[in-house]
């Protein structure tokens, strides 16, 4: 811990929860405290002081120099010992733990090449290799090569054609250019969309064969000095990651919906629809740019153009030809869960749950360690709380998962192996991974965002020594006043303008929160720090290591303690509440602000096909054309039919009663409720984020149940809020549109009535 963290909390007493209570109570009385009386905030606020003396930046630094020393991904040695090591600890500070194993399908590559064929052949070195002053670099004898885990495996020859990122918008610019990918490879750059859209978008479009590398643009020497003068990508530096179709499902490609334990039902990997058919392999930049070089048929469009010192060319009529080829071992391999619990005194049967994955790609420091250190120096220190006679009033369960990175595995078939339980019992669910230096965030569930904003306000800043959520606010003002600022940014800074709280954004997928918040509808939350430190230049590659993160992530460990404290907080403040910490007019304004977006869609749509239309008969395209470019002009839509949002319209309008009305209940009963209500509030909160789920999930994907938030499909990681009526807008599905604005609302409906409920029975005497 820093000293002006330490300074900032005010005191230096030892372990001692009576004499802590006259000293950090007095610092903080005047910030109300979601779910807890006067009395009994100033109880929780000592215990968090006492809490946040035990937080311990050399230790963690210990911890992720010894779990980062090997590679620890899926099936690796050093993975399982690094389960074990974490049991015998969680043991040691006092919880009750056990290791759950899962068998899971898990491709490791056997062989894999790339050639350049033709005039100038080529071999790509397909390997990363040693860095000076990067100790763990050399130690390839137990790590994987460079690939992506799930890709169809084949042995390949054709033409190349450059596809940009790889997004549906990419090939459209193509299509103009009368560019097809059809019986080619494509070589696309990452960023711009999920890793595993590009093979899956370039398998739709008929290619053959899909190479995904890393652009110096987007994470190499155009951004800053690379690894190990900076933290940026090296030349040989390559994203590993999952291809898995995680937007159908994730987990365990073999066992969708249930456990993947040793005599689950499994599919074959021939039907499971999450495995993609053609083979794809990341590549490096100094492996890409002789094949890029080697291109060529018409000049790429301006977006499509890199850092790379060469003229960017699509491919096309004048491409190169490569072989690709691929071979991987598809036996079912075992995962580690490490799931230790400290039981509650009043409420055992309400759990609240913490996660982080423990898995990585290579040596993984800061993708995941980075964050898998932080949950163990909570579960320390609270194991310290309870040594001194002190329990949670609900059941803490913290899960240290494997196999996060093939397709958030380890907790998923948690998630679904305890389903029912989870859906009975769990009241939140709180995800980290990879934490560095820089801002606060937290994304997720709203009925959480007060609880958030509270703990954010009262968590100091390492290095500036003001609350996290006050150096988050001065952010949000100065990118809101860009000429470019996207619009939840501005909202963001309009709340916090005159005070307000700061906004969650949604959450979509990339990390284990999936499982819990939208297969169960557990309420979630992903919090974490970030956007100063420089760990996105090794993402995924072998210099993702504790050097690296040394220099580049959290050097001082100061931002590892400020995790801790916050996601602490947030834990102990779920599992101590007088009631649950929830506020539920967040989830009304979000609902409003979500459905005024859809509404935007479909009117932006109308003006842009009018748009187009009046182009298109003004033969504009035709008459600009370069004859010797030519660009061919884009099609014209079918009119967008007139959509009856009132469903919706009825719904948000009951949510914001209902939620105001829960709200001014809970705020005004609180602390004066006897067991009756206290018992049902407790079941009416743990299972209100289930109120957002439909038992038939999202249109073709019904493993998703959660109607407000899920990641797109056509956007992968990134979150689409009312998703069903969203995407089928998006993609111009209008009767679609018509069918889920009705089961949204119906969905909306539920939720606002079991709000109606809670309040008349929070205010009944
Ligand atoms: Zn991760």
């Amino acid at each position: 811990m820093s000293l002006r963290s330490r300074l900032a909390l005010g005191c230096a007493l030892p372990l001692s929860l009576a004499l802590a209570l006259a000293c950090s109570a007095s610092a903080q009385t005047a910030k109300p405290m979601l779910g807890f009386t006067p009395d009994s905030a100033q109880r929780e606020r000592a215990l968090e002081g006492v809490y946040d003396k035990q937080l311990d930046g050399s230790e963690m630094r210990a911890w992720l120099e010894q779990l980062s020393s090997e590679p620890n991904h899926v099936g690796a040695p050093h993975n399982k010992a690094n389960a074990e090591f974490m049991l015998a600890k969680f043991k040691e500070w006092g919880w009750d733990a056990r290791i759950e194993t899962f068998y899971v399908l898990y491709p490791t590559p056997i062989s894999e090449s790339l050639d350049l064929l033709g005039p100038k052949p080529f071999t790509a070195a397909l390997h990363e290799g040693p860095v000076e002053g990067d100790r763990t670099s050399g130690k390839t004898q137990n790590a994987l090569p460079p690939y992506v885990a799930y890709q169809g495996d084949g042995d390949v020859t054709g033409d190349l054609v450059y596809v940009n990122y790889g997004m549906p918008e990419d090939y459209k610019a193509l299509e103009r250019l009368g560019v097809s990918v059809k019986g080619k490879i494509v070589i696309a750059r990452y960023g711009a969309g999920w890793r595993g859209l590009k093979p899956e978008l370039a398998q739709e479009h008929g290619a053959i064969g899909c190479l995904i590398y890393s652009d110096p643009a987007d994470d190499g020497y155009a951004t800053d000095d690379v690894w190990p003068k900076g933290g940026q990508r090296p030349p040989q530096g390559v994203q590993r990651g999952s291809v898995q179709r995680m937007m159908l499902y994730s987990g365990d490609p073999l066992t969708p919906g249930v456990g993947a334990t040793k005599d689950a039902n499994r599919l074959t990997r021939e039907t499971a629809q999450t495995i993609l058919k053609i083979p794809a392999l990341p590549i490096s930049y100094a492996d890409a740019q002789p094949l890029l070089e080697a291109l060529g048929g018409q000049m790429a469009p301006r977006n499509f153009r890199g850092a790379l010192p060469i003229t960017y060319h699509v491919g096309g009529a004048d491409a190169a030809r490569v072989h690709l080829a691929v071979k991987s071992d598809w036996s079912l391999k075992p995962i580690y869960d490490v799931i230790a619990t400290l039981k509650g005194k009043d409420f055992p049967d309400q759990w609240v749950v913490r996660g982080n994955h423990h898995d990585g790609w290579v040596f993984g420091a800061t993708d995941p360690l980075s964050g898998n250190v932080v949950l163990m120096e909570e579960a320390k220190a609270i194991g310290q709380l309870a040594k001194t006679g002190w329990r949670p009033k609900r059941t803490l369960v913290y899960a240290s998962w494997d196999a996060e990175e093939p397709g958030l595995i380890g907790s998923t078939e948690w998630a679904e192996a305890h389903a029912e339980e989870l859906q009975k019992k769990a009241l939140a669910y709180v995800n980290s991974d990879s934490n560095e230096r820089g801002f606060f965030g937290a994304e997720g569930s709203h009925s959480l965002q007060t609880l958030v904003n509270q703990v954010a306000s009262e968590t100091p800043d390492p290095e500036t020594g003001v609350s996290v959520a006050d150096r988050l606010k001065g952010k949000f003002m100065l990118d809101a006043a860009s000429p470019t600022a996207r619009e939840d940014v501005k909202l963001a800074a309009a709340a916090t303008a005159n005070g307000g709280e700061f906004p969650l954004p949604p959450l979509g997928s990339g990390s284990d929160y999936t499982g819990f918040l939208q297969h169960l509808g557990v309420a979630s939350l992903n919090v974490g720090f970030g956007g100063e430190g420089e760990m996105g230049g090794v993402y995924h590659s072998i210099y993702d290591s504790y050097d690296h993160f040394l220099r580049y992530g959290d050097p001082t460990f100061d931002y590892e303690v400020a995790l801790a404290k916050s996601a602490g907080r947030i834990m102990l403040r779920l599992a101590d509440g007088e009631a649950p910490p929830m506020r539920f007019t967040p989830v009304s304004s979000a609902v409003a602000q979500y459905l005024k977006e859809v509404k935007g869609l479909v009117d932006k749509d109308r003006t842009g096909d009018e748009k187009l239309a009046h182009l298109l008969a003004a033969k504009a395209y035709e008459l600009s054309n370069d004859p010797l470019h030519p660009l061919a002009a884009p099609k014209p839509e079918a009119p967008v039919p007139a959509l009856d949002f009132s469903a919706l319209d009825v719904a948000t309008s009951r949510l914001d009663a209902a939620a105001k009305a829960f709200d001014a209940a809970y705020a005004t009963n609180l602390g004066r409720l006897d067991r009756k209500q206290q018992a049902s509030l407790e079941t009416l909160l743990s299972g209100m984020e289930q109120g957002l789920t439909s038992a038939e999930g999202l249109p073709g994907r019904p493993w998703f149940h959660h109607m407000l938030y899920a990641p797109g499909l056509l956007t992968g990681y990134g979150a689409k809020t009312m998703p069903a009526v969203r995407e089928a807008i998006e993609s111009r599905r209008w009767a679609e549109a018509q069918t889920y604005i009705v089961v949204t609302a119906k969905t909306l409906d539920t939720y606002a009535e079991r709000l109606e409920r809670g309040a008349s029975s929070l205010s009944a005497k």
